[in-house]
C-alpha cells in the first residue's frame, strides 16, 4: 500500500513505484518486515502539507498508549503527541472541559553532521519514505540525506508501541555515512508535551526518570534507557547530558560504518501502580537487558494473533481490502483489554479532536467489532461504562429524571464532558445541545451490552455489570417521556443521530431504542428470575427492583410513539420532520463545504436534510425487528436526503444497502467509508482518524457484505458482496467459539469452519440451517435465489 504525495492513499501503487518496493531496514536480519504492498502505507518523499494527516494515519498504539507518526527530528510544521489512554486533564482550549493527557514526547531525536542538524528541509533529499507496516505493527523510515557539502548519510529508523507489553514503546536509528567519515552527533530529547507543564526528572539506575501529576491527581512516569552502539564493536560511545531532558552522543564516524541508537521507554501510571516511576525505572532496565530486536519480535507475534482473530480478506478489490486492513490495524491498536476504566475516543489515541471524549461511536461503531473478534476487549469498554454509572445516575438525576442518563461525552469518571459552546467554521460562538440532549447514547450503551452477551454468554459479566447497566437504562426512559392524553408515551426536546436538529419531540431512533432497551430490561428480569434465581435477589436488592418495575417498562414500551406509518412503512424522522422543506441535496454535493454551511443553521433545522444515518441508523441496529419491505422504504426516502456530515454515516449506509441486496451502492458508500482517512475526504484527518468510520468499515464488511447476525442457538449469514468482490473471508467468536467464514461470489457459495468449540448453528438467510461441529467443512451453494443443502466434509489438517 503506497502513498503517493499528489493523491489519495487509497489508490493502488504506480507502476513504477510498485517495483521500488521499500527496502528492509538495515537493523537486523531477523526483523519482521511485510514486503506484501498490500500490506504496508508507504508514504514517499516529504510533503509538508500533508504532515498533519500522516502523523494521524502513522500513529502507533496499544490501547495504552498512542504515539502519532512525527518525524523525529520534527519539522516547522510537526504536531506530535503521545496520548496516555484512560488519563485526562484540565483543558486549555476553547470550550474548556477535560482533554486527554499528552506524556512528554519520547521520539523526538536529532542527527547532527559536524555539528548540523540533518533536516528535511534543508540539504538535499535523496530519498525518504514513511513505512507503516499493518501486519506487524511497526513504523519504519528510511531517509538518504547529502547536505550542502555532498555529504550523504542514510539514516533506517524503526519505532514500536508494543502490544506483548503495552508499558514499552521502542525506537531505533540507524546512522551511515554513506561516502564519508567525520564527526556524527545524536541528540535525544524527551520534551513536555506543552511548555510549562511541570514535571521533574531524575536518574534511577541506568533510566532517566520524568514524572508529572496531573491537575486530576495521576501521577504519570515514564523512563527510558537508551543506548548507542558502533556498528563494528560492542562499546557504547559516551553520553553527556546537555540543554533540558536531552542527552548526546558524538563519535568519529568512519565511511560505511553504521552506528545505531536504541531508545526503551516504559510509561506507568498512578491508575495501574503505587509507585509508577519505580515500576517504569525497573521496567525498563528489564526490558533493555533483553534487547530490542528480542521485544519487537515478541510485538509482532502479538499482532499476528490479533490478525488471526480479526483479519478479514477481500480478493478481487484491492482498495476494499486495503481499506480494511488499515481500519483493522487501528481497531487492534485502540484498545487494551486490561484497562476497564478508559474507553476509546472519537479519535482513539492518533489526534486531539474531541479531546478523547468517548461518544455513542464506541457501543454503536466500535463494540461490534471487539465482540465478534476480541471479547475481552469488549467487555473492557463495557466494563468502563459500569464503573460510570454513579456518574450517570448522578446525571438523570439532576435534569429530574431517574435511572442513568450516560454521558453524550465521557472521560474518566463519566461526568458530562461535552462543551457549552463551540467555534463555528464562520468563526461564530455557538451554543452545543448535545450535552443536554442527546440521550439516545443510554439506549446506545444498553445495546452494546446486549449484542455482547447475545454473542458471548458471559454470564459473569452480565450478572455482575450488564443487568444493572439495562435496568438503569430502562428506568431513565421510563422517566425520561410521558403518557400524554393521545395514550402514547412521548419524548420530548431531543437531538437524535441527526444533530442538525435540535430541540425535537419523538425522535424515532431515541424512542425506538429506548422502546428496545425497556423491552430487553424486561426480559433480563425474566431470565434472572427464571434462570438464575440464586442471584436474582441479590441484583433485585442492589438495584432494589419494585416487583411492579418490569411491567411497566413493557407498558412504557408498548405505548412509545415511533413516529410508523403503516401506509407508507416510513418511520417519521421526528414529529414534524415530514412538513419541513425539501432540499435537492445533489446540487450542493459538489461544493466543498458542509451543507449546514452552505444553508446555514436556521435554514437546515427547518429542511429535511439528514446529517447521519439517523433512521438508517435503526434498520442497521434492529434488522430483525421489522420487514425488509419497511427497510427499503426508509432506506429509499432518507438517503437522498441525507447529507454525510458525519463521518459516521457512509459506513452505516453501506452495511444498510448491501443488506437490502443494493450491492453497488453499498460498494460506492464502502469507498465513501474508506477515503474519509485514506484520502483526507473531510479535509480532518490531521486530527486524528475516525475510528468510528473505520468499525463502521468492518462493520460494513461482516454485517453488510457478509450479512451476519445473531440468532439464539448461533450465527445467521446473508452474503451480498458487492460484484467486483471475488472473495470474503472473516473469523468471528460466538459463544467461546472460533469460526471462520468464507464467501465466494462465483460459483456463489459459503464455507464455514468451526475452528474451536462446541457445535452451533448457522442458517443460510432463506437457506438451510445447519448444526455444525469442529473439524469439519461445510460448504453450501447458491440455487437460483435461494441456497441447496450444506454439504459437510472432514477438516483435514489444523
Ligand atoms: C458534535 C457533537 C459534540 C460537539 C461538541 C459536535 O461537532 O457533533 O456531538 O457534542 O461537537 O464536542
Ligand atoms: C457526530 C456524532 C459523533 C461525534 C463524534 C459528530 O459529528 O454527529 O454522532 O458522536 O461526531 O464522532
Amino acid at each position: 500500500m503506497w502513498i503517493p504525495r499528489d493523491k489519495s492513499i487509497l489508490s493502488g501503487p504506480d507502476r513504477g513505484e510498485e517495483e521500488a518496493k521499500p527496502a528492509p531496514p538495515l537493523l537486523s536480519a531477523n526483523l519482521p518486515f511485510a514486503i506484501d504492498p498490500s500490506w504496508v502505507l508507504v508514504e514517499s518523499g516529504f510533503e509538508p502539507g500533508w504532515e498533519h494527516e500522516i502523523e494521524s494515519i502513522f500513529t502507533m498504539a496499544n490501547g495504552y498508549v498512542g504515539t502519532r507518526g512525527s518525524l523525529a527530528e520534527r519539522t516547522s510544521l510537526s504536531s506530535p503527541a503521545t496520548f496516555l489512554a484512560g488519563a485526562f486533564e484540565a483543558s486549555e482550549a476553547p470550550g474548556g472541559t477535560l482533554e486527554l493527557t499528552k506524556l512528554h514526547d519520547w521520539t523526538q531525536l536529532r542527527v547532527l553532521v559536524e555539528g548540523v542538524p540533518l533536516s528535511l528541509e534543508t540539504g538535499t533529499t535523496l530519498d525518504h519514505r514513511r513505512i507503516l507496516d499493518l501486519q506487524h505493527g511497526l513504523f519504519f523510515r528510511t531517509w538518504r540525506h547529502e547536505d550542502e557539502q555532498g555529504r550523504v548519510t542514510a539514516l533506517t529508523c524503526v519505532r514500536a508501541v508494543c502490544h506483548h507489553d503495552r508499558h514499552l514503546l521502542l525506537q531505533s536509528v540507524t546512522i551511515t555515512p554513506e561516502n564519508y567519515s567525520g564527526t556524527i552527533s545524536i541528540e535525544s530529547f524527551t520534551e513536555g508535551p506543552q511548555p510549562g507543564t511541570p514535571w521533574s526528572s531524575r536518574v534511577e539506575g541506568e533510566a532517566a526518570v520524568i514524572v508529572r501529576r496531573t491537575d486530576r491527581g495521576t501521577t504519570i512516569a515514564m523512563a527510558s534507557h537508551d543506548k548507542l552502539r558502533h556498528e563494528n564493536s560492542q562499546e557504547g560511545a559516551g553520553n553527556s547530558p546537555v540543554e533540558g531532558f536531552a542527552e548526546q552522543w558524538t563519535w568519529r564516524a568512519q565511511r560505511s560504518e553504521a552506528a545505531r541508537f536504541n531508545r526503551s521507554v516504559v510509561v506507568y501510571s498512578s491508575r495501574e501502580v503505587q509507585d509508577p516511576a519505580v515500576a517504569a525505572s525497573e521496567h525498563v532496565c528489564r526490558a533493555s537487558e533483553a534487547g530490542l530486536d528480542a521485544h519487537i519480535l515478541q510485538h509482532a507475534e502479538a499482532w499476528e494473533d490479533r490478525w488471526r482473530a480479526s483479519g478479514v480478506e477481500v480478493a478481487g478489490d484491492e482498495m476494499a481490502q486495503r481499506a480494511l486492513r488499515f481500519a483493522l490495524y487501528h481497531l487492534n491498536s485502540a484498545v487494551n483489554p486490561k484497562d476497564e476504566h478508559a474507553s476509546i475516543g472519537a479519535r482513539a489515541l492518533t489526534g486531539s479532536i474531541y479531546k478523547g471524549h468517548v461518544f455513542w461511536d464506541t457501543e454503536i461503531y466500535l463494540l461490534p467489532f471487539y465482540t465478534f473478534t476480541d471479547p475481552p476487549a469488549a467487555r473492557a469498554l463495557l466494563q468502563y461504562r459500569f464503573h460510570t454509572l454513579p456518574a450517570a445516575r448522578d446525571r438523570a438525576r439532576r435534569l429530574g429524571y431517574q435511572g442513568a442518563l450516560f454521558a453524550w461525552e465521557s472521560a474518566d469518571t463519566g461526568e458530562d464532558v461535552t462543551p457549552d459552546t463551540v467555534i463555528a467554521p464562520d468563526g461564530r460562538v455557538v451554543q452545543v445541545l448535545t450535552g443536554i440532549q442527546e440521550h439516545h447514547i443510554s439506549a446506545d450503551v444498553a445495546y452494546a451490552v446486549w449484542q455482547y452477551w447475545q454473542a458471548t454468554a458471559d454470564e459473569a459479566f452480565f450478572l455482575a455489570a450488564g443487568a444493572d447497566i439495562l435496568i438503569e437504562t430502562a428506568r431513565f426512559w421510563v422517566s425520561r417521556g410521558r403518557l400524554e392524553p393521545d395514550g402514547q408515551y412521548h419524548i420530548r426536546t431531543v437531538i437524535g443521530p441527526d444533530e442538525y436538529h435540535e430541540s425535537v419531540d419523538d425522535n424515532a431512533y431515541t424512542n425506538v431504542m429506548a422502546q428496545w432497551n425497556l423491552e430487553r430490561a424486561a426480559d433480563t428480569v425474566d431470565w434472572l428470575r427464571s434462570r438464575r434465581s440464586d442471584v436474582w435477589p441479590i441484583i433485585c436488592e442492589r438495584l432494589q427492583v419494585k416487583p411492579d418495575e418490569p411491567d411497566a417498562w413493557r407498558r412504557t414500551a408498548e405505548l412509545m410513539t415511533t413516529g410508523f406509518d403503516r401506509s407508507t412503512n416510513l418511520f417519521e424522522q421526528f414529529a414534524g420532520f415530514f412538513q419541513l422543506e425539501e432540499v435537492e441535496l445533489q446540487a450542493y454535493r459538489t461544493l466543498p463545504a458542509p451543507i449546514d454551511v452552505m444553508l446555514g443553521r436556521d435554514r437546515t433545522q427547518k429542511s429535511k436534510v439528514v446529517k447521519q444515518a439517523d433512521v438508517v441508523a435503526l434498520s442497521a441496529l434492529l434488522w430483525e425487528r421489522f420487514p425488509s419491505a419497511v427497510h427499503e422504504a426508509n432506506f429509499r426516502y432518507y438517503e437522498p436526503r441525507t447529507a454525510h456530515g458525519s463521518s459516521l454515516s457512509p459506513a452505516l449506509h453501506a452495511l444498510v444497502s448491501a443488506r437490502l441486496g443494493d450491492s453497488d451502492l453499498a460498494a460506492r458508500y464502502f469507498r465513501d467509508a474508506a477515503a474519509i482517512d485514506l484520502s483526507n475526504h473531510r479535509g480532518n484527518a490531521a486530527g486524528g482518524v475516525h475510528i468510528a468510520t473505520l468499525g463502521g468499515l468492518w462493520q460494513a464488511a461482516v454485517f453488510g457484505m457478509g450479512g451476519v447476525r445473531l440468532r439464539e442457538d448461533g450465527l445467521v449469514i446473508d452474503p451480498h458482496l458487492p460484484s467486483n468482490w471475488d472473495r470474503l473471508s472473516f473469523p468471528l467468536q460466538w459463544r467461546g467459539r472460533s469460526v471462520s467464514v468464507t464467501i465466494d461470489h462465483e460459483p456463489g457459495q459459503v464455507t464455514v469452519d468451526l475452528r474451536t468449540g462446541e457445535p452451533m448453528t448457522i442458517e443460510l438467510s432463506h437457506g438451510p440451517i445447519q448444526e455444525i461441529i469442529s473439524n469439519h467443512l461445510y460448504v453450501a451453494h447458491r440455487t437460483g435465489s435461494g441456497w441447496g443443502a450444506w454439504q459437510e466434509s472432514r477438516r483435514r489438517s489444523g
